[in-house]
């Protein structure tokens, strides 16, 4: 049957959310509060990262940002707040970090990664968005110190465990991978099943694509209310005008929190914000990169290099943490040989928040409150990756079709 369904946000989830309800015949409005062209989506490291199966919230964690709560330069940072939302977030955030639910958690990630990233390829050969950046070089995850080396290998080992294919490389062998840019480096594991893309590339690719198969997108329009009868969603209130609806999609990235409260829908989510510098002339840079004491995010991407990296935890926010933003300079030039940052992209840094869920596990699904609310947020560092299979989830959902894998970790309603 088909459905009039809107979706709150036009972020990646958002728009893969349309993309595949539209091939489903569904009739599809996305309205974002932006233009389209910012946070985020358009942000961020652009991997897909089906090697990253440990979760944020893993043991250890906590500690680190109590450690690092009066440190405003470090990679992790958790400011602190008395704020009863976020205090209930950092609760269920520590209930999370046990080794037994991280153990649960790997192989429901590696699952819905390497189905995200099939689609992705799926998406390219369509057509549909053109020829857009898609490369699958793997990742190297590069270290510098013995206590990182040590960490690594385990992470490695771990990720082997699950059939992913992972080598380890010497300086020799990290030089011959990339021999124009060389790294300060004792040595690093070699995801081969991950790739990379341009994210303002797809992006714009997608939002061009979905206007011409009729997908209405209103930019510049915020969602402020919702009009609710017999547990169903009747009608969007924006700041311009209304909309009737079928479905309603809440896919608007760290602000759905805020919307799920107007509809009395606890949703645990925190802003996590990270920063991105993009280099647009030529560094000798060919392999996507973490660098892992930094944590820094490298990506030769369509027109740039792009350096990303931070996780802030200080609510929703558009600061420049210049310190921060110093830091990921500072980082890179530690690792790559003779490079440094030319001062105009220097100012040019951007940032986005990412929506994250005290486990790490995005929220895709409906809510037992509200029989035409689905929810398609909380991806949290994977938001990237999992676009596409979050939106061939929610088509599923919306089409009453058979699931293309099991959605229960993804409740929307679990407890933590
Ligand atoms: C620096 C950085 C690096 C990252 N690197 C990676 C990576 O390499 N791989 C990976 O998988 N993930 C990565 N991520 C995470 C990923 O970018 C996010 O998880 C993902 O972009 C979230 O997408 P989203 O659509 O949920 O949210 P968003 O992109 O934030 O989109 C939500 C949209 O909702 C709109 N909206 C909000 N409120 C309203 C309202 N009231 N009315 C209308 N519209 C509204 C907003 O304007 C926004 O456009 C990174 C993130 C950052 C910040």
């Amino acid at each position: 049957m088909r459905k009039k369904v809107v979706i709150v946000g036009g972020g990646i989830i958002g728009l893969c959310c349309a993309y595949y309800l539209n091939e489903e015949g569904h009739e599809v409005v996305v309205i974002d509060k932006s233009n389209i062209q910012s946070g985020a989506s358009f942000v961020n490291a652009g991997y897909l990262v089906p090697s990253h199966i440990i979760p944020l919230a893993a043991p250890g964690m906590i500690n680190q940002g109590i450690r690092y709560m009066f440190n405003t330069s470090s990679a992790f940072y958790m400011k602190p707040r008395m704020e009863p939302d976020f205090l209930k977030w950092a609760w269920y955030f520590k209930k999370s970090s046990t080794a037994a639910k991280v153990k649960k958690a790997i192989p429901v990630i590696k699952d819905i990664n390497l189905l995200s990233k099939e689609l992705y390829f799926a998406i390219k050969a369509s057509g549909d968005l053109g020829d857009f950046h898609l490369e699958k070089q793997g990742l190297l995850m590069v270290y510098q110190t013995t206590k990182y080396e040590e960490a690594e290998a385990k992470t490695a080992e771990r990720v082997r465990a699950f059939g992913l294919e992972v080598r380890h490389l010497d300086s020799e062998a990290i030089k011959a991978l990339q021999p124009d840019r060389e790294l300060h480096a004792l040595g690093a594991y070699h995801y081969l099943c991950d790739a990379h893309t341009t994210p303002g590339e797809f992006m714009n690719g997608m939002t061009a694509f979905l206007s011409k198969a009729g997908v209405q997108i209103h930019r510049n329009e915020t969602v402020k209310s919702f009009t609710v009868l017999n547990n169903r969603i009747t009608g969007i209130v924006t700041d311009k005008g209304n909309f009737d609806t079928d479905e309603v999609i809440l896919a608007a990235g760290s602000w759905s929190a805020g919307l799920a409260k107007k509809l009395a829908v606890p949703l645990p989510l925190q802003a996590g914000k990270g920063y991105c510098i993009d280099i647009e002339e030529s560094t000798g840079i060919r392999m996507p990169t973490l660098l892992c004491e930094a944590k820094i995010a490298v990506t030769p991407m369509s027109g740039c290099t792009r350096f990303a990296g931070t996780m802030e935890f200080s609510g929703i926010n558009s600061t420049i943490r210049r310190e921060r933003v110093a830091a990921i300079i500072k980082g890179v030039e530690q690792y790559y040989k003779g490079f440094r940052i030319p001062e105009q992209y220097r100012e040019r840094a951007k940032y986005g928040l990412r929506p994250v869920s005290p486990d790490g596990l995005p929220y895709i699904g409906r809510v037992s409150t509200l029989k035409n609310l689905l929810l398609a947020t909380g991806h949290a560092m994977m938001g990237w990756s999992l676009g596409p299979v979050t939106g061939k989830l929610i088509s599923e959902l919306v089409s009453e079709k058979k699931l293309s894998l099991d959605i229960s970790p993804f409740h929307p309603e679990r407890k933590f």
